[in-house]
């Protein structure tokens, strides 16, 4: 793995780059967003830690120009414990956030989640199915999402998360279910982000109806109509 860690704090950003050296991995630091934009175009990255406080750029715009082109996995870790900061990252296409001060394992084992995810996506390919639920259709072949004529843009996380409920619309799936099987892990706070690209897509899809929340469980897909 080869990552790109983007962070201006000097000595995060170290301890980061040595516990990545640390696995045998590859570790790629700038101090800016322009200087991670840069190498974002030139080199090719498994994966990007990026910090959302930068000299230069929001880390958020790093997030939305590199969407541009790259569907690179970036894992925000930021000093913002706002949810609105949470989802404007996760909407803006980061896949995973981590509140600063953040545990170097627990970092660690966000990028072996990435990792794996991306290992095992390159030689799934039982994964090609078109689930309708109504006016909905998604599509995990070309992993596209139509509402009626219209299309809707999703992030790759958020695809996953409403790709998994369309598989079996009506069913209530568990917060950890979704959380295991979409993010691979179980890890603590997560069911924020669960939480976060939950209410995204509900947003996207311009209805809270689409996805129930069931109290206590989890979530299941309905056809409002
Ligand atoms: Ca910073």
């Amino acid at each position: 793995m080869k990552i790109l860690v983007v962070e201006d704090d000097t000595s995060i950003a170290s301890s980061v780059t040595e516990a990545i050296e640390n696995l045998g991995w590859t570790a790629v630091h700038s101090e800016t967003g322009q200087g991670a934009l840069e190498l974002l175009n030139s080199e090719a990255f498994d994966c990007v830690v990026l910090d959302l406080g930068l000299p230069d750029l929001d880390g958020g715009e790093v997030v939305r120009r590199t969407r541009e082109h790259s569907q690179v996995p970036i894992v925000v870790a930021s000093a913002r414990p706002d949810e609105s900061d949470r989802v404007l990252a996760l909407e803006l296409g980061a896949d995973d956030y981590l509140v600063k001060p953040f545990g170097i394992r627990e970092l660690i084992a966000r990028l072996r989640a990435v990792h794996r995810r991306h290992s095992s996506s390159a030689t799934d390919t039982a994964d090609t199915s078109r689930y309708v639920v109504g006016a909905l259709t998604v599509d995990t072949r070309t992993r596209e999402v139509t509402l009626g004529e219209k299309g809707i843009e999703l992030t790759p996380k958020e695809f996953d998360v409403l790709a998994y409920l369309a598989s079996d619309p009506g069913t209530v799936f568990k917060r950890e279910t979704l959380l295991s099987d979409v993010w691979d892990i179980n890890w603590y706070g997560s069911t924020k982000t669960l939480d976060a690209h939950i209410a995204s897509i509900r947003r996207k899809l311009g209805s809270h109806e689409w996805i129930e929340s069931v109290r206590g469980v989890g979530f299941r897909l309905v056809n409002p109509a």
